[in-house]
């Protein structure tokens, strides 16, 4: 009996119960719970024995989480797929998994500049070497793959926005039996979907597009089954670079506008780089569609693009000009952000990838939100006719 004398007797009455399936929610609940109980030993023997598969505790599987997964997976037409706590946490743990010493990588020029220190700093500790080739000239991705272990791709890249001929790239590697990986953040599954032509596993900073609200950091892994597995038996558990129950939820949240999203980044953003290449004081835009033709495989462009101007503006003050267009790192948000060159140029982590592959010191990185083409052009306009030197 409670009685009231002993606030502790009210303890043994707080008990969870499984409400996951409850009131017919059309959202799926967020299971925030470390650990998950059994109802009887022989189920956690079986649990343990991997007879069954169940959640044991949320470092290894979470159905919030599993929910996110399972959405990624049929986007990018993966077997299964992990979520990890960040970008970051999903390529080390994956590159970590096809990769001992002694190993070599061949990675395309401009990949994301931590993936860039992950190898040229742990990696590198651990006598593992990364060959860079420019993934536009094949026979040069042709003639470094010869004994490397692992392909490490990202197109569009997410500076110079480099684009490649993905499926090209990744039959090079599967004809040396070499495992092909990208980073398909930028284009997100609704404009590329690498393992349809042939990569074997794609990979998301779902910190940009797929939570599509600045408010998540995580990341995401999808290839087969046998190829997430080795990752979910090491990597995964050991380096610990778990997902949130709360993120995976955002992320579930986010991917329902996905297409919805990225159809207006790209609008918008086409727009501003066309206006922007038409003027005399912009010298070149970095942008997948003004390029050239679009690589096979890419069907559309997001909101992040980069152009370089002329001797002539002051790029401190166009910046501070700016009043839509927000000084800051990342992108896929609803908000619109520069990112100079100049400032890249000074970044004090090492190594420094735009030394290495030549950030343009006049450059400027335009991720395009969703505020509105004119407003946002207009601000552009503003803020250039305030930093005009002559
Ligand atoms: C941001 C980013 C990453 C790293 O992701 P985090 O979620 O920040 O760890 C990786 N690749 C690209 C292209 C990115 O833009």
């Amino acid at each position: 009996m409670i009685n009231g004398s002993d606030p502790f007797e009210l303890a043994s009455l707080i008990v969870a119960h499984d409400e996951s399936n409850a009131f017919e929610a059309v959202v799926p609940p967020i299971v925030q719970t470390s650990l998950f109980t059994f109802p009887s030993y022989d189920e956690m023997v079986s649990a343990y024995r991997g007879e069954i598969v169940r959640p044991i505790y949320t470092r290894g599987l979470n159905p919030t989480v599993r929910a996110f997964e399972d959405m990624l997976a049929k986007l990018e037409g993966g077997e299964d797929a992990m979520g990890f706590a960040s970008g970051m946490a999903a390529i080390s743990s994956t590159v970590l998994s096809f990769v001992e010493p002694g190993d070599r990588i061949v990675a395309v020029k401009h990949v994301y500049p931590d993936a860039f220190r992950l190898f040229g700093t742990i990696l590198k500790r651990m006598k593992i070497e990364v060959t860079y080739v420019d993934g536009r000239d094949e026979e040069e991705v042709a003639r470094a793959l010869p004994g490397a272990k692992l392909f490490y791709m990202e197109s569009p890249t997410s500076w110079v926005m480099d684009a490649h001929d993905v499926g090209a790239l990744a039959a090079l590697a599967k004809r040396h039996g070499i495992v092909s990986m990208i980073d398909n953040s930028w284009a997100s599954p609704v404009f590329q979907r690498p393992l349809t032509l042939g990569v074997d596993l794609v990979l998301h900073s779902a910190s940009k597009y797929l939570g599509g609200h600045s408010d998540v950091v995580a990341g995401v892994v999808t290839g087969s089954k046998e190829l997430i597995a080795r990752i979910r038996a090491e990597a995964y558990p050991y380096l610990g670079g778990k997902l949130s129950p709360f993120d995976a939820w955002l992320l579930v949240r986010g991917l329902r506008t996905l297409p919805i999203r990225m159809k207006a980044h790209e609008a918008s953003g086409l727009e501003i780089a066309r206006r922007l290449q038409a003027l005399d004081i912009v010298e070149s835009v970095q942008h997948p569609a003004l390029a050239n033709r679009l690589p096979p495989g890419l069907t559309g462009t997001s909101g992040l693009f980069s152009f370089v101007f002329r001797e002539g503006i002051d790029i401190r003050a166009f910046a501070d000009t700016l009043d839509l267009f927000k000084l800051g790192v990342s992108w896929g948000g609803h908000e619109s952000l520069i990112v100079p060159g100049q400032v890249v140029l000074q970044q004090k982590a090492q190594p420094n990838s735009a030394h290495a592959f030549g950030i343009h010191p006049r450059s400027v990185r335009l991720h395009v939100g969703l505020e509105g083409t004119e407003a946002l052009w207009s601000d552009l306009e503003a803020a250039i006719a305030a930093a005009s030197q002559d």
